[in-house]
């Protein structure tokens, strides 16, 4: 069973297509890149994988549902793209308060916490306010809240736009290490060196069509036919 499936995917708003007909898969324990400039369609397939947008043809499922299935969205993690965190919370009550709403106990919180803020290399710093951590750290404390439920997907949107390139450097290394472990990533990233460090296969979206997929070593050897326009990262 793949994780993710699309099949001839399509989405329109209004008379924009912003999806054209694509179909991926992806695996368990892959790093997997969705890679394209802005506005090429990266959030709005990840939108309609979890249900936020519908489809406007094609298939699309997430887990083994239909996408958009409650029973396979709370197996998600999800760190969208556009995301504020309050910053009276520290590290440690945000978790707390993301844990809560996954219905988990109280004991269960206390120690998945410092663990997950620990593999996000950030414990030091939990009950710190989130208004003193960098950009690079919110984005690894969102990893860790997307991660806080045990999920068997986690995704990605574009976590490391804005951050610095130290911070881009240790959202990378916590990517590698979730891989390591065995997680399932989907990201999002406009950056190629991003994705052909950490993914294991990538599909490259241009205007809604998927105009490559493959392993980084596949589509590497053609890269001047497909990286115009795309950051180096
Ligand atoms: P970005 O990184 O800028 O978010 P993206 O690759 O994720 O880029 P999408 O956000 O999926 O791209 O947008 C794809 C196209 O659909 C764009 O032209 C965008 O303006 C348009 N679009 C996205 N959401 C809507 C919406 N709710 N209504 C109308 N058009 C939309």
């Amino acid at each position: 069973m793949s994780v993710i499936e699309t099949v001839e995917l399509r989405k329109s708003y209004g008379r924009l297509e912003a999806l054209k007909g694509v179909s991926l898969r992806v695996e368990k324990g892959q790093i997997y890149g969705l890679l394209g400039q802005n506005g090429a369609g990266k959030t709005t397939l990840i939108k309609i994988l979890l249900g936020i947008v519908r489809l406007t043809d094609g298939e699309a499922s997430l887990l083994g549902a239909p996408a958009g299935a409650a029973s396979a969205r709370r197996r998600v993690g999800y760190l969208p793209e556009d995301h504020a965190f309050p910053g009276y919370h520290t590290g440690y009550s945000l978790m707390d308060f993301y844990g809560s709403l996954y219905g988990m106990a109280a004991s269960e919180r206390k120690k998945r916490i410092p663990e997950t803020l620990e593999l996000v290399g950030i414990a030091g710093r939990m009950h710190s306010k989130i208004k003193a951590y960098s950009k690079g750290m919110k984005q690894r404390l969102g990893i860790a809240c997307a991660m806080m439920h045990e999920p068997d997907l986690i995704v990605l949107d574009e976590p490391t736009d804005g951050v610095d390139p130290m911070g881009r450097r240790e959202i990378r290394e916590v990517m590698a290490q979730l891989k390591a472990r065995g997680h399932t990533i989907f990201l999002n990233s406009h950056l190629l060196g991003e994705v052909e460090l950490v993914c294991d296969r990538v599909a490259i979206l241009q205007q809604g069509k998927l105009v490559r997929e493959g392993t980084i070593a596949e589509l590497t050897q053609t890269k001047g036919t497909f990286v115009i326009g795309l950051m180096p990262g």
